[in-house]
C-alpha cells in the first residue's frame, strides 16, 4: 500500500524522496508552490530526472501535489480569477517534470456569487488548462463546505467534472474533511462511498488524505488531528486501510505533525492493514 506525508519542498524533488524512505513512506504530498502566496522556486530539470529515478527505484506510488491556498479558480475580481487560472495552468506544466503523478487542489470559494456561477468558473479555467495535456492527473479535493467553499457535496464535484469533460479529472477524498462534511464515514464509510460512487464514480477516485478531525461530524469547520485522536478514530482508519474500493490508492496523511509523528503515523496505518 502506498502510505505518505506532506513534505516541504523547499530542498526540492530529490530530497523529499529521500525525506519520504527515512519515514516509510512510498508517496508524498508537496506544494507546487508557497500555499499562503503565489511564489514558485524556480525549477531545477536535474533534480527531478534524479527524482523520478529515485521514485521509480523505490517502487513509490503516484505523488499527490497539492495547489496553493490561495488559487481561488471562482473568486469575484475578475483579474484574480484570471491570474489563479494562470496559476493552475503554471502548476499542472511544472508537474510535467514528475510525469504521471496527480496534481490535487482546493476548487474554489465562490465568496457570495453562488455555487452554480463558481462551478462555471472553475470548469472553465480547468478546462483551458487541460487543453495542454500535460502529463498529469488534475485532482479535485472533497471539502468540509466551510463559508462559500465548493466541493463539500460530491454533487458538486460531479458537476465540474462533466463540465470539464476529461478524462484526466480525477477525485481526492479527505476524509476529515467528508465527515466534516456530512459524510459519516465513521458508522457507515460503505454507505458514504456507495453514495460517491453513485453520484461521481468510484473510478474517479485517485488518492486519499488520511487525517482525523478535531470536531464532531458535520461540523463544517476543516481542522486536521492526529490519527486516532480525533473524531473519526483508528477503528475507521482501520477500515479506510482495508477498503476494497481504496487500498490502492495513495494515502497522504496532513495531520498536524513534524517527520517524527508522520513517520508514526505511517506505521500505525501500515499496522491498520490485515
Ligand atoms: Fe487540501
Ligand atoms: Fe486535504
Ligand atoms: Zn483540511
Amino acid at each position: 500500500m502506498f502510505f505518505g506525508c506532506h513534505l516541504s519542498a523547499s530542498g526540492g524533488y530529490t530530497a523529499m524522496v529521500e525525506t519520504a524512505l527515512s519515514i516509510g513512506a512510498n508517496t508524498f504530498a508537496f506544494f507546487t508552490r508557497n500555499p499562503r502566496g503565489s511564489r514558485a522556486k524556480k525549477e531545477d530539470p536535474a533534480d527531478a530526472a534524479r527524482a523520478v529515478q529515485m521514485l521509480r527505484d523505490n517502487r513509490f506510488g503516484k505523488l499527490v501535489a497539492h495547489g496553493a491556498y490561495t488559487m481561488n479558480l471562482c473568486t469575484a475580481a475578475p483579474e484574480a480569477r484570471a491570474f489563479a487560472a494562470e496559476v493552475l495552468e503554471d502548476d499542472l506544466r511544472r508537474m510535467a517534470a514528475l510525469p504521471g503523478n496527480f496534481y490535487n487542489f482546493h476548487p474554489g470559494s465562490h465568496v457570495g456569487q453562488g455555487t452554480e456561477a463558481g462551478i462555471e468558473y472553475i470548469s472553465a479555467a480547468l478546462k483551458q488548462a487541460l487543453r495542454h495535456d500535460y502529463p498529469v492527473k488534475v485532482l479535485l479535493e472533497t471539502m468540509a463546505g466551510k463559508g462559500s467553499e465548493i466541493g463539500g457535496r460530491f454533487e458538486e464535484l460531479k458537476a465540474i467534472i462533466d463540465a470539464v469533460g476529461s478524462e484526466n479529472v480525477g477525485v481526492c477524498l479527505d476524509t476529515c474533511h467528508v465527515y466534516d462534511g456530512g459524510y459519516d464515514i465513521v458508522k457507515d464509510l460503505d454507505g458514504v462511498l456507495a453514495e460517491f460512487d453513485r453520484v461521481v464514480g468510484l473510478d474517479r477516485l485517485c488518492a486519499l488524505h488520511v487525517n482525523d478531525s478535531k470536531n464532531p461530524f458535520a461540523s463544517h469547520k476543516d481542522r486536521h488531528e492526529c490519527l486516532g485522536r480525533g473524531s473519526l478514530g483508528l477503528e475507521t482508519f482501520a477500515r479506510i486501510v482495508n477498503h476494497p474500493a481504496l487500498k490502492d490508492k495513495p494515502m497522504i496523511l496532513e495531520t498536524p505533525n513534524a517527520l517524527p509523528g508522520y513517520q508514526k503515523e505511517i506505521e500505525i496505518l501500515r499496522s491498520l492493514e490485515s
